[in-house]
């Protein structure tokens, strides 16, 4: 049997970043250091982090005075940044650049009175952190279209004067789809300058329909409650693979994939490699013949830590060499 791993798979840059980000403040002024939300929604990294002195909460307001708290990738409305001034507490911000490009294009139309409609999940922490961009800016002229249906139901009051910003996460085909249904009924609607889907997410998209190709199963590892990895298995089902999405390499069954001459593996944006790693040990413990081979190219993009680090490694730590923050610049 042949193990397919994909290319690019795992950690994405934004990712990447937020968790450097708790890290170094952990090693520079020690725990506790807070974090609004899961830094990312994948249980090993939060775990991780725990277990190193981070504590994760859902409202700035159970936070210390004076504490150190960071925002997740996933972003917040300004009003948390506000919240946070007013209790006095040092902020860092580890939002996904990409996801703070979304909050320009929201604030620009909101300047500009446009309707705005947000095409991803109301209740996901990005989103809701994306329509706080609006409210903060004109008040109420943003809505969330989940489906289709939503998107032929969605009330605007000046059809002529509408944009859309979509989720970062969502499937590509599914974003096209709803923009479809709006621009049948909106025809001036306005796309955003770039599309907001991720390099990340359209990569490891398009890394997984590949690989569905060539492997009649498909493991995804992530989380059940993460975007990204639920999307990734269901592109591996709509290009033809039987896929299932695991969080550990116990989790991985024998029985399943039986049948399959080609397996295939890959990890979403918030799954770290050593689960990767885990996993392979795995499959070659229940299949001792397994070759593994890799396919694709995997990822070269790095996002610098936010300037705000820096300083504090170099009032914390004046005898580091203060390159030893990364500074890669992404390349976009
Ligand atoms: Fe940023 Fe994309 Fe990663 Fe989300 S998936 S954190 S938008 S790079």
């Amino acid at each position: 049997m042949n193990l397919w791993i994909a290319n690019p798979r795992g950690f994405c840059a934004g990712v990447d970043r937020a968790v450097k980000i708790v890290d170094e403040l952990i090693d520079l002024v020690g725990a506790p250091v807070y974090v609004r939300h899961e830094i990312v929604h994948n249980h090993h990294v939060v775990e991780r982090l725990r277990g190193k002195g981070a504590v994760f909460v859902d409202d700035l307001a159970s936070v210390p005075r004076g504490a150190l708290a960071v925002i997740s990738a996933h972003g917040a409305a300004p009003g948390v940044q506000a919240q946070a001034r007013t209790l006095g507490l040092r902020l860092f911000d580890a939002t996904c650049p990409l996801v703070s490009k979304v909050h320009l294009e929201v604030v620009r139309h909101a300047r500009a009175g446009r309707r705005v409609i947000v095409i991803g999940h109301r209740d996901h922490v990005e989103v809701i952190g994306t329509v706080g961009h609006y409210a903060n800016s004109e008040g109420d002229g943003i809505a969330v279209v989940e489906n289709e249906d939503e998107a032929r139901q969605v009330g605007v009051p000046r059809p002529d004067h509408v944009a859309y910003v979509t989720q970062t996460t969502l499937a590509v085909e599914t974003s096209a789809r709803i923009v479809a249904v709006l621009r049948g009924r909106f025809p001036a609607l306005i796309a955003p300058h770039h599309e907001d889907i991720c390099y990340a997410t359209q990569n490891r998209q398009d890394a997984v329909r590949r690989l569905s190709g060539r492997c009649s199963h498909v493991y995804v590892l992530g989380a059940p409650h993460s975007s990204n990895s639920v999307r990734l298995v269901e592109v591996a089902q709509e290009s033809g693979a039987q896929a299932r999405l695991i969080e550990r390499a116990d989790d991985i069954d024998r029985d399943w994939f039986a049948s399959a001459r080609h397996l295939g593996l890959t990890s979403s944006a918030s799954a770290p490699e050593c689960l990767v790693t885990e996993a392979i040990a795995r499959l070659q413990q229940l299949v001792p013949t397994l070759a593994v081979r890799e396919v694709g190219v995997p990822e070269q993009v790095v996002f610098k830590l936010p300037a705000a680090v820096a300083d504090l490694r170099r009032v914390e730590r004046p005898a580091v060499d203060a390159s030893a923050v990364q500074t890669a610049s992404a390349s976009f």
